[in-house]
């Protein structure tokens, strides 16, 4: 029989099955294929068990990966179930979505020439199947504290901050202005990449637990902030950040230059059959596209472009292959799926007359490291080139978009826009005024849902302390 502690060796690293290519192309559904209970118990069953498990260190929310492996290679999917929920508010996504490479899976001491355990697939198929054979979060514990929270935005950050108050005792009553929860997981991240209804599913688990949804409602128009202050105990604020970054160049105005949020989101909408609230719907069929950009949000413009039929997707991006910031799972499967890249080209001009017809390019080199440590862009002169297009998406990211309203309420923002919070203490993740609380992207600048998580849970127990509930209560 084989030793099970070398089981690695003899089980190699097999991803989630994918969709062939020519059919995903087709429709927006999910590309992988569930895990079959066999396959996720073998998996599994390939981690070493290391002493100081790497990848819980670089798991920002700090999962006990190695304790829910052992448990899905012994079957016991309900304990794995209950285990993995303590540290994660919302592990299927994460486990579908997170950069795993630079991640759990990029620690992973098998990454080192052996194949790192797939540990995301493994953390969503825990929840997925789990959910399915009738689990639920055990709440038998729980007393009612009295304490109500307004959350102002249902994103990561606000389920998260949610998902630790209601499992305390505190009645959590979340407001979005969007008519779905989910934040940019549902009105950003494309569907191929994370399927809605499973947004959904967790919406109908949270509601079940006691949190209280209020949407399609916007703090500062809808209803004003001091109401939040003056009814609630404690207010947590997951706002996350929308202001899009311009390139700043010649011609980014012209007809058929689009940027990256509201083409994203016109998709989403057509296909859940939402009003188009943010603008007409944006179909690139038929079209020669060019995207600006190397980052998760150019990947998905990449990959819903090609899925609406354009005639070509190239995308653009200033630094190398190497350093690209977009999810390299992201980046394979957008050059699988026919997207053209073109590295090291910077584009310094937007042209065309009634509308776009191409984009100006300079090829770039890398130079000395920068004050940040990162190596500089430096453009070749002379190697300018054109690409033709008849549509421009630009991916530059995203900045803080503070609310006017905050200054009004002691609620002090960095000078970037970032709001201010204590990361020390146990009262973490307090603004300036001390009933206010915030995390995510607001907080930290545009990044990942898992951080978003972490800062909303952490939160949670830094607002659990100022009520009084659970002084102390670590939240991961
Ligand atoms: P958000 O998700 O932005 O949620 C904020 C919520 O607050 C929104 O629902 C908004 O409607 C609401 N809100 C704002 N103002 C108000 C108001 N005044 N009143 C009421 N509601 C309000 N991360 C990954 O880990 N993996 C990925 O693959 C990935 N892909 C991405 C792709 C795209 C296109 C984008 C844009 C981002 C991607 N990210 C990815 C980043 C990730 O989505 C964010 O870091 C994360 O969603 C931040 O969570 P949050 O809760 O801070 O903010
Ligand atoms: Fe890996 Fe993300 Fe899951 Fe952590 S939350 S184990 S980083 S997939």
């Amino acid at each position: 029989m084989a030793d099970r502690n070398l089981l690695f060796l003899d089980i190699p690293r097999t991803e989630p099955a994918r969709r062939p290519v020519e059919l995903r192309i087709g429709d927006f559904r999910e590309i992988y294929a569930p895990v079959d209970p066999r396959s996720a118990a073998q998996q599994a069953g390939r981690c070493l068990g290391c002493g100081n498990p790497f990848c819980e260190w670089k798991c920002p929310v700090h999962n006990y990966i190695p304790d829910w492996l052992k448990l899905i290679e012994q079957g016991k999917l309900f304990e794995a179930a209950e285990l993995s929920h303590q540290t994660n508010s919302l592990p299927e996504m994460c486990g579908r979505i997170c950069p795993q490479d630079r991640l759990c899976e990029g620690a992973c001491t098998l990454n080192d020439g052996l194949g790192a355990v797939t540990i995301g697939s493994i953390e969503a198929y825990i929840t997925d199947e789990a959910l399915k054979a009738g689990w639920k979060p055990d709440m038998s514990h729980v007393r009612p504290t009295g304490k109500r929270v307004a959350i102002v935005g249902a994103g990561p950050a606000g389920l998260g901050c949610a998902d630790i108050l209601v499992r305390h005792g505190v009645e959590p009553v979340v407001f979005d202005r969007y008519p779905r929860i989910g934040g940019l997981l549902t009105f950003g991240i494309p569907p191929f990449k994370l399927d809605k209804e499973v947004v959904e599913t967790r919406r109908a688990l949270l509601e079940e637990m006691g949190v209280e949804f209020r949407l399609g409602v916007e703090i500062g128009r809808d209803l004003e902030f001091a109401t939040l202050l003056a009814d609630y105990d404690a207010v947590f604020l997951g706002m996350g950040t929308y202001t899009s970054v311009k390139g700043e160049l010649p011609g980014e105005r012209l007809p058929g230059v689009v940027e990256a949020l509201p083409y994203l989101v016109s998709n989403i909408n057509r296909e859940l059959g939402l009003a188009a609230g943010g603008g007409p719907f944006i179909d690139l069929k038929g079209q020669r596209v060019v995207v600006l950009g190397g980052g998760d949000t150019a990947m998905d413009c990449n990959r819903t472009a090609i899925r609406q039929g354009a005639a070509s997707v190239t995308c653009t991006y200033r630094r190398d292959e190497e350093n690209m910031p977009g999810s390299r799972r992201d980046f394979k499967n957008s050059r699988d799926e026919g997207v053209a890249f073109l590295f090291n080209r910077q584009p310094v001009a937007i042209l065309g007359g009634e509308r776009v017809r191409g984009v100006e390019v300079v090829e770039t080199r890398l130079g000395a490291p920068g004050p940040r440590g990162r190596r500089l862009v430096e453009p070749i002169p002379g190697s300018e080139e054109i690409i033709e297009a008849d549509a421009v998406l630009v991916a530059f990211g995203f900045l803080p978009s503070p609310p006017a309203w905050l200054g009004s309420h002691d609620i002090e923002v960095h000078a970037n826009g970032r709001v201010r919070v204590t990361t020390l203490g146990p009262r973490r993740f307090a603004t300036t005024n001390p009933k206010v609380f915030a995390g995510g992207d607001m907080v930290r600048g545009s990044d990942l849902v898992v951080t978003a998580v972490f800062e909303g849970r952490e939160a949670a127990g830094g607002m659990l302390e100022f009520l009084g509930v659970a002084p102390a209560v670590r939240a991961a």
